[in-house]
């Protein structure tokens, strides 16, 4: 099956329309310009065939293929977001596309200065012989995730164009608001009526994710005591030094800029205060939850001796739980990865699996109640100017989900 073209021309619809989402919004979805897409995506689910096709009014976008087979085989869902990251532009984005990369170096903007080498994105270097799409070096692409959006529907097409393909009722839904953390804030999953499902938001073809990592915000507070710099001696506690000394504490082999792989981290990225009063905020990163809690403990026990250390000020520290690792949920179901690497594997590949330094749409959807592991889409450096996908990465993708489906069926 020869899907490329029909994934070029969707993906480039959708990265045309911008979508970006908006961290400092109080509603939603964060930005109305994501209903835009929303529209355009039901009116392609129901060119596709796709069943019930509806945008409801928080941003949702759903629909459904009805079974092929009679009997109890279980109801899975497809799922990918429409916005795109606060951190790079979205706004006129014109794709480009590389026609059978031959290696070496591709050339998104020659004027800027903005290329890809396989020195720079050594993940290059597995999609000789593919199609590479690019923007246009002033913006991001989009391929997070509108490569997901075009993948479910050019599957869906190809499972309603192809009745004979033996598989149980398929759900889709496209949400808003992936990257500012709350996609499926509103979701109901209940009415979803999904047993699993999969976010096709993953990066280069073969990999497959199941764990993100534990997540936790952190908030220090200090409150200083100000004296008049002159008589200061042994009366004053100056709440700006203090929370710099807490910073400068914490060790730096537990940073973001110096972890990979399963090491986890503490960043703390806000600071603001006086010599009154200052607050510091941050995130709390690891895999495994008892060291998230260790974690936690030595940083309460860094503060714990400022707090000797300056008896003058009142420190308080506090963790915000913000999501968990989706992987013990996925490990109660073990058919949900059977099935997405027998899926995989039919496609052609071989499944990489590995831990998302980072969460998923998933991850929150898996506590509450659906199950929901992330499949690749075929792109790379996503939220920025160097984003690329493989269009041949994308076909595969799409094997993937049809391949999925009938494993569900058997
Ligand atoms: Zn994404």
């Amino acid at each position: 099956m020869d899907h490329k073209q029909a994934l070029y021309r969707r993906f480039a619809r959708y990265v045309s329309v911008d979508t970006q989402s908006d961290p400092d919004s109080r509603t939603f979805p964060s930005s109305a310009k994501q209903l835009k897409l929303g529209a355009i995506l039901v009116r392609e689910l129901r060119a596709a065939g796709v069943r019930k096709a509806a945008m409801d009014r928080h941003g949702y976008v759903t629909g459904e293929i009805p079974a092929t087979v009679k009997g109890r085989v279980p109801v899975i869902g497809f799922l990918a977001h429409m916005d795109t990251s606060p951190e790079a532009c979205g706004k006129g984005v014109r794709p480009r596309l590389h026609r059978n990369y031959r290696g070496g170096k591709i050339v998104i903007n020659k004027k800027l200065g903005v290329e890809l080498t396989p020195k720079n994105c050594p993940e290059l270097s597995a999609c000789r012989g593919e199609d590479i799409i690019t923007a246009s070096g002033d913006t991001l692409l989009g391929a997070d995730d509108k490569a997901g959006l075009a993948i479910i529907v050019t599957a869906a097409e190809h499972l309603v164009r192809h009745p004979e393909i033996r598989h149980g009722k398929i759900k889709i839904a496209f949400t808003p608001d992936e990257e500012v953390g709350r996609g499926v804030e509103r979701f109901d999953v209940r009415k979803f009526g999904a047993k699993a499902a999969y976010t096709v938001d993953g990066d280069t073809a073969g990999s497959i994710e199941d764990e993100t990592f534990n997540a936790d915000g952190v908030s220090i507070r200090v409150r200083g005591k100000s004296v008049h710099p002159g008589t200061a001696k042994g009366a004053m506690a100056n709440a700006v030094r203090i929370v710099a000394d807490i910073v400068s504490s914490w060790p730096e082999n537990r940073l973001p800029e110096t972890t990979e792989k399963r090491e986890g981290f503490v960043m703390f990225t806000d600071l603001k205060g006086s010599v009154e009063e200052a607050e510091i905020t941050g995130i709390a990163r690891e895999h495994d939850l008892g060291r998230l809690k260790g974690m936690e403990r030595h940083l309460s026990s860094i503060v714990a001796e400022k707090r000797v250390k300056y008896p003058l000020a009142d420190i308080r520290l506090e963790f915000r739980e913000q999501y968990r690792n989706m992987g013990p949920v996925l490990a109660r179901r073990p058919e949900v990865m059977d099935n997405l690497i027998a899926a995989v594997k039919k496609a052609g590949l071989t499944p990489r699996l590995k831990p998302v330094r980072g969460g998923t749409d998933g991850a929150r959807l898996s506590y509450m109640g659906l199950p929901t592991p992330n499949v690749f889409t075929g792109g790379y450096n996503y939220h920025g100017r160097y984003e690329w996908v493989s269009l041949d990465g994308m076909q595969k993708a799409v094997s993937v989900l049809v391949n999925l489906a009938r494993e569900w069926a058997k």
